[in-house]
């Protein structure tokens, strides 16, 4: 039999509405500052998705442009003044950014009370210690769609593909808390040629790394679950990092991509924002 699909739609839409829910809780509508740093064209893209997902929810979606040309001190300097305002809930900086600013220096300037992506180190280390409300939005969605397959990790083989610090580094932390048995692998793994014996043993398969193709469908274990963060464009079409087609033959759950992590990453950053506008009330 194939694998059922873990889609993130149905999901996202039921955590919508415990959103909608927990706004309707808090005394005003929550505000969520986006930086946009010139006009590039995935990051437009981003906005426009951001803004649909928000204003549906009753968020308001306020969008700061600033020229491309602006200093790293520049940007710090407006970073510093949304942190003060008492008006803004949450903040985010739209990647990419240009090349004179270095994303993973600027972020930690956002506080760590409206950190909504979950990247300040004071945010990503409470992680290490199981008391973290804000996670990293895609890590996030992850363990939504894995709590979907009602699979219990407990003691369970889980290999994760990619070590980046929003997606692979954080996800470790986090299924280490469910007490599944982790492997990270990276790119010194495929190096090593061992990339294919971990994910062979692999109950739980998740891959982020950003190259189409590279889990073969046969080295899928049979009834693993497998989710793939990875999003590539392949001749005008958007693919992940498994081979989907043979892949299904083989799991028990398979995300599918597009459609599988993407549409819950936004509601994820939606429902840290509201976390984060209620442990400021
Ligand atoms: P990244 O680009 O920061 O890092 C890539 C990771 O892949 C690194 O750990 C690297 O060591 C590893 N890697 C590279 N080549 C490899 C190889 N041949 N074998 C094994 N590992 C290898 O990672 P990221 O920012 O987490 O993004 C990864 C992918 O996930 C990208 O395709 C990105 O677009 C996608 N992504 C999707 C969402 C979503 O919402 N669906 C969110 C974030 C990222």
């Amino acid at each position: 039999m194939p694998a059922k699909l873990l889609e993130g739609k149905p999901i996202a839409e039921k955590i919508k509405e415990t959103i909608r829910q927990d706004i309707q809780a808090l005394s005003k509508t929550p505000v969520l500052a986006s930086i946009l740093v010139g006009d590039n064209a995935a990051a437009l893209a981003y906005v426009k998705s951001q803004q649909k997902t928000a204003e549906a929810l009753g968020i308001e979606y306020r969008l700061e442009k600033l020229e491309s040309g602006i200093s790293k001190e520049g940007l710090i300097e407006f970073i510093q003044k949304l942190n003060q305002d008492k008006s803004v809930n949450g903040i985010i900086i739209q990647m990419p950014l240009p090349s004179q600013i270095d994303y993973k220096k600027i972020s930690q300037f956002i506080s760590p009370e409206k950190d909504i992506e979950g990247v300040n180190p004071a945010n990503m280390g409470k992680i290490v210690f199981g008391q973290a409300k804000i996670l990293p939005c895609t890590a996030a969605a992850v363990m939504e769609l894995l709590k979907e397959t009602g699979l219990d990790l407990y003691g369970k083989e889980v290999v994760v593909v990619g070590h980046s610090e929003i997606v692979g580094k954080p996800l470790a932390l986090l299924l280490l808390d469910k007490f599944a048995t982790i492997s990270v692998c990276h790119i010194g793994t495929s190096k090593a040629e061992r990339l294919k014996a971990h994910v062979k043993r692999a109950e739980v398969l998740i891959v982020a790394v950003g190259k189409a193709g590279l889990i073969k469908g046969d080295w899928i274990k049979k009834g693993a679950v497998v989710i793939d963060v990875g999003i590539n464009r392949v001749a005008d079409k958007i693919v992940g990092d498994v081979e989907f087609e043979a892949a299904q033959k083989r799991a028990s759950w398979i995300t599918p991509v597009p459609g599988g992590v993407g549409p819950l990453t936004v509601t994820m950053l939606m429902r840290n924002l509201v976390e984060a506008a209620k442990l400021q009330k």
